[in-house]
Parts: structure tokens; sequence; C-alpha cells
């Protein structure tokens, strides 16, 4: 994983107290590297970070090496998950300043992620005021109410819409009726509002019950 030129022992701790898992980052002078996440059970997990020495061509078969911190490299990536959300964006990553995060630290850190998911709960619930629209919620705010254990009514994922089997317009999950060709797509619901006649749906026998019943007790129903 890390390039021949890496031989710095020193290692720093990037520690990340959410259990959200992020795709590998990529920086050309250690190649790839995967941000550990807490286990069940766990509160934090580390993944521990070295220094590199980086290499600038300069052409003519003319190198430059460059030495690049530990801790410069666990703040570039913490800075990289913690940031891509917008303003005091903050995902549960940060670098310890020993081996292993203090309680002071993990606090901080939890108290700056729980701000940052009541601030995205709180968007949610402005956006959902206006619009009553769940497409509008994002899985970020789904998630950060979840984490936060509160119960929204745009928490739950829209149903998907469907296609209609006549005209391929998106149809919502349900309907009798689609909306753009006319085409019956729920006919026993459709008779149910007088869309279409019921009696089609019956079969030519349960009518034939029904006149025989009739006839039987002529004063019931
Ligand atoms: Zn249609």
């Amino acid at each position: 994983m890390a390039p021949a030129t890496a031989k710095e022992t020193e290692t720093v701790s990037l520690v990340n107290i959410s259990t959200e898992k992020w795709p590998p980052r990529h920086r050309t002078y250690f190649g790839s590297l995967e941000v550990r996440s807490p286990e069940s059970g766990e509160t934090y997990a580390i993944t521990p970070i070295r220094g590199c020495t980086g290499v600038m061509d300069l052409g003519d078969k003319r190198i430059m090496e460059y030495r690049i911190t530990a801790r410069e490299i666990a703040e570039d990536v913490a800075r990289e998950i913690n940031g891509d959300s917008g303003e005091g964006s903050f995902h549960g990553v940060f670098v310890a300043a020993g081996p292993e995060p203090t309680e002071a630290e993990l606090a901080d850190a939890r108290h700056r992620l729980e701000e940052f998911q009541r601030r995205l709960v709180a968007a949610a619930d402005l956006e959902w005021e206006r619009t009553k629209n769940p497409m509008f919620i994002t899985d970020l705010e789904r998630r950060a109410a979840r984490q936060l254990g509160l119960e929204k009514p745009w928490l739950y994922d829209p149903k998907p819409l469907a296609d209609c089997p006549v005209c391929a317009e998106k149809i919502k999950p349900g309907v009798a009726v689609c909306r753009s060709c006319g085409a019956i797509l729920d006919r026993e619901k459709a008779a149910q509002y007088g869309l279409v006649a019921a009696e089609e749906k019956d079969s030519p026998r349960g009518r034939r019950v029904h006149a025989e019943k009739r006839e039987q007790e002529p004063a019931g129903k």
C-alpha cells in the first residue's frame, strides 16, 4: 500500500466515532487508505497513519523528495471527510494528540457530531414544513435523525415510483388509473370509486349466485 520510499516510523492515530463507512481516500504519496469505523460495541476506531516521503518528478530524470508528516496526512484526511457536507460539517473523525484518544477528545467529538446532526435535523424540519415532500429530505438528514433517535414524519423513504405498463410514465404505487394514459391499473379499486363498471369484475357464476339468492329471500338486504 505505502510506497517503498516511506521509511518513517512515526505514526499518529486518526480516530473515528461514527459508524458511517467512507470510500477509501486516495493520495499519490500513499495510495489508498481506508478509515476504520467502530464495530458494534466499540465507541471509536483508530486508523494508524504513517508519515511519507513524497517524490516530485522534476523531469530529466531528476526527482525531489519531500517529507509529509503523519500528522499532516491525518489532518488532511480528517478535514476531507469532515468537510464534505457544508458549513459546520463534522462526521466524527479527528486526529488524537496521543496514540489513544483521551476522554476529553472523545467527548468533544461527540458534542460536535451531535451539534452537526441537530443542525441537519432542523434543516430537514424546515424543508418538510415548507414542502411536505420527502424527496427533499437528504439521506444525511435522515441518518442524523436516526442517530439522534428522533421520530420524524420525513424519516421514511418515499415509496419508489413505478412505470405504467401501458405508457411507461412514472406512477405512484397503488394508483387505480394511470393519470397520463388512463389505463386501469387496479380494476377493483377503480370500480370502488365508480371509475369502471363494477360488474365487469364479477364472473358470470358470481352474478348467478346473486340472482339465486335474490329469488330465495326477496325481502333480504
Ligand atoms: Zn399510463
